[in-house]
């Protein structure tokens, strides 16, 4: 069970909460379980999670209890169990299963071979694969009618209850051959679906696996080998060449070339030195380091990113949630024309038993199992393999919703350019460039704007900056602040009433700047000039060839707006933007085609939130960068949009494939049914295994293919 607080919700305390239950095989229990459950006085949210058998309750504490969550869950859901607990494996069913299809095949072999002909009850003749048959359905139906009766008990209309009607129905109508290879195939299908479901959660445990379990920690004169929850921050580990990082933390010895690509995707290793940080999961090559553990195992970099991974699951995405709307409808209507089915010709005076059995057979159709596991584990194949590539998706519905942009905005500073200025002082009145260094840097102290930066680095070297006072950051203008008790800005021209003639200029020449000053008049002006990032034309190149139109929105001026719009071919410029009006222009966008906005993460934020899709890029590790947008670029690099946006639309066509070729499939058993070539073995081998084996190989490639270099090519 997973406590947490809903940060997202300040006004109502709401409580989310997570069980297990052995109602999600299939997905008309899960939906029915879902809308049982959300009808609960005190729950508000219910979100179920067929892949991991997971039920997620959001509810309101004053409005109900734990205990009464848990018994309400348990009426409906049958066994609940914390998450934390191992799942249970059904090892019985396989078994039965196996049991069956020997049963099936020692009574085709007894068939094929002429048959022994019993007769043991009351005279009536019993052939041996009659007998072998009735035996194998019964062993192999077990599982299958204890689940129904429980469902049954618990009101539930589900799979297993169908499929119960077929075996025993089959089983009356004597076609023991029917009864046993129903009960056989469908087995097997749950069998391949639960083994999807199990790779499509193993792919996102790998994710972790990727950092070793055992770290040496250097204790006094001693190394010690520890497993990595035994490590607490602060103690030093040593990783030798060769050697997989375990945690998170900062180098205190030693210089190494660390090959970071299980988290950013970047196969050219970086150097390590001392004071730079290194993450768990990260490979060391040539040298040996010591360090200093920043961060328990839990709270590394690497474990959030699959945190999030398996979180981003339950975000589900539209296309799933109409395949879940679909099934609602689907199941129901397949049952009523069953019935109609067993019904209306016998009533004409036509073969009862014929039709039936037809009925029998439009029973197993209805079970739409292949399509409800086909989308999760496709879209589970697409985060992780996202998250191998350093692009960090946080919801399917993330990516779904990048799949569909037309539009990218971008944020020019630390976006478009590396964000690494370089700053350079001109004094413009009374004070010294030192003087107008130290009074920028001072007020700069307060902000992680990519000029603060750049101004704090320029004054690196000066011993004594002056105390600020009543700070305050102006988002999109700039900083102001209280030195000596006089107020001083620093930031856009526009916050100055008259300029001098030389910044005019400057500003003409299209010139970055930013002024310094008190009471409107400027006393210094920071030139700043800023690099393009060196892939940033090949990311916009890709994404135009994807029909993904680049606009630039930035706060800086127009001139310089326009110069690097020029450098990189963007045709759509909106410069000299506050931030509420680069979120009404992502609004505009919006109404024009599908947005995503990159940006950095630190000063975007209200405008990643209002996109479609936010796109944070920015130094790996840090908080922001992680948990701001919707999907984090842990790669410093553009050419991950472009990576995002094919694989997003990878994604989709899979699972759209997907949801075709299941309803195909179920559409030709239909056709036989009705043809009276009715064969429920037929009916379970098309429309089950068939198309569980079709999707769930589909939805896997994804996981592959996009390894290979094809998406770089884009
Ligand atoms: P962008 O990232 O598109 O350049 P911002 O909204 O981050 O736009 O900033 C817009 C402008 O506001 C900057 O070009 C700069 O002139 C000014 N500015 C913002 N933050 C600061 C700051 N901390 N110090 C000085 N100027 C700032
Ligand atoms: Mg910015």
């Amino acid at each position: 069970m997973v406590d947490f607080m809903d940060t997202k919700s300040n006004a109502k305390a709401r409580e989310t909460r997570e069980f297990r239950t052995d109602s999600l095989h299939c997905p008309s229990c899960a939906l029915q379980l879902k809308r049982r459950l959300a009808a609960v006085q005190g729950v508000e949210d219910v979100e179920v999670s067929l892949l991991d058998g997971k039920v997620r309750i959001v509810y309101d504490p004053a409005g109900i209890g734990p205990s009464d969550l848990e018994r309400a869950l348990s009426n409906i859901g049958g066994q609940i169990s914390h998450v934390e607990e191992e799942e249970p494996h059904h090892h019985a069913d396989e078994r039965l299963t196996a049991a069956a299809g020997l049963f099936l095949a020692g009574g085709a072999a007894a068939y094929l071979s002429g048959d022994v002909i019993f007769a043991p009850v009351g005279g009536i003749a019993v052939p041996l694969s009659g007998l072998l048959f009735g035996l194998g359905a019964a062993l192999g139906g077990f599982p299958v009618l204890k689940r129904a009766w429980s469902e049954l008990k618990r009101r539930l209309l589900g799979i297993d209850l169908l499929v119960s009607i077929a075996i025993t129905g089959a089983l009356a109508l004597g076609e023991s051959f029917e009864a046993a290879a129903l009960v056989f195939l469908f087995g097997v299908a749950e069998w391949l679906e639960e083994r999807a479901a199990a790779r499509a959660r193993r792919s996102i445990r790998d994710l972790l696996d990727r950092a070793p379990k055992r770290v040496t920690v250097i204790r006094g004169e001693r190394e010690v080998e520890l497993p990595v929850e035994a490590v607490t921050p602060g103690e030093v580990i040593l990783v030798r060449p060769g050697e997989t990082i375990g945690l998170d933390g900062v180098v205190v010895r030693g210089r190494s070339s660390v090959s970071e690509a299980a988290i950013t995707g970047e196969s050219t290793p970086v150097t390590k030195k001392e004071g730079d940080t290194v993450y768990a999961g990260t490979l060391v090559e040539d040298g040996s380091l010591e360090i200093k553990v920043s961060r328990p195992a839990g709270e590394s970099t690497l474990a959030r990113i699959a945190a999030l991974v398996e979180e981003a699951q339950h975000k589900k995405a539209p296309v799933e949630r109409f395949v879940d709307r679909f099934s609602r409808y689907y199941t129901p209507t397949v049952v009523g024309i069953a019935v109609l089915v067993a019904l209306v010709p016998s009533l004409l005076g036509l073969s009862p038993r014929e039709w039936i059995f037809r009925a029998l057979m439009l029973l197993v159709i209805a079970c739409p199992c292949a399509l409800a596991i086909s989308t999760p584990v496709a879209m589970v194949s697409a985060l992780v393999s996202a998250a191998k590539r350093g692009i960090l998706v946080k919801g399917a519905a993330a990516l779904e919703a990048v799949a569909g942009i037309g539009f990218l905005a971008l944020d020019k500073t630390g976006t478009l350019t590396t964000g690494e200025l370089r700053a350079e002082v001109v004094a413009l009145d009374g004070l010294g460039p030192r003087e107008i260094l130290r009074i920028a840097a001072a007020l700069e102290r307060g902000s992680e704007h990519p000029i603060a930066r750049a101004i704090r680095k320029l004054a690196a070297d000066e011993d004594f900056l002056p105390p600020v006072e009543g700070f305050r950051a102006l988002p999109g203008l700039g900083v102001k602040g209280q030195i000596g008790g006089e107020e001083y800005v620093v930031g856009r021209p526009e916050l100055f009433r008259e300029l001098p003639i030389l910044v005019e200029n400057l500003l003409s020449q299209g010139q970055s700047l930013v002024l310094v000053g008190k009471r409107g008049r400027p006393l210094g002006a920071i030139l700043l000039s800023d690099e393009l990032r060196p892939e940033a034309e090949g990311a916009l190149e890709a994404l135009r060839k994807l029909g993904v139109e680049p606009v630039l929105l930035t706060g800086d001026r127009a001139p310089v707006a326009q110069r690097v719009a020029a450098a990189l071919g963007i045709r759509e410029v909106h410069a000299e933007l506050l931030p509420e009006e680069k979120l009404s222009l992502v609004e505009e966008l919006k109404k024009r085609g599908g947005v995503a906005f990159v940006g950095d993460g630190i000063n975007d934020a209200p405008a990643l939130a209002a996109a479609d899709v936010g796109i944070a890029m920015g130094d790996i590790g840090t908080d922001v960068a992680i948990e701001a947008g919707d999907v984090a670029l842990m790669r410093d690099d553009l050419r991950g949009v472009p990576e995002l946006v094919a694989l997003g639309r990878r994604a989709l066509r899979v699972v759209r494939a997907n949801i075709a070729l299941s309803l195909a499939l179920k559409l030709v058993v239909a056709g036989f049914a009705f043809a009276g070539l009715a064969s429920l073995a037929l009916a379970v081998l098309i429309g089950d295994v068939g198309a569980t084996l079709l999707v769930t190989g589909n939805a896997m490639r994804l996981q592959r293919s996009v390894l290979e270099p094809k998406i770089q090519e884009v």
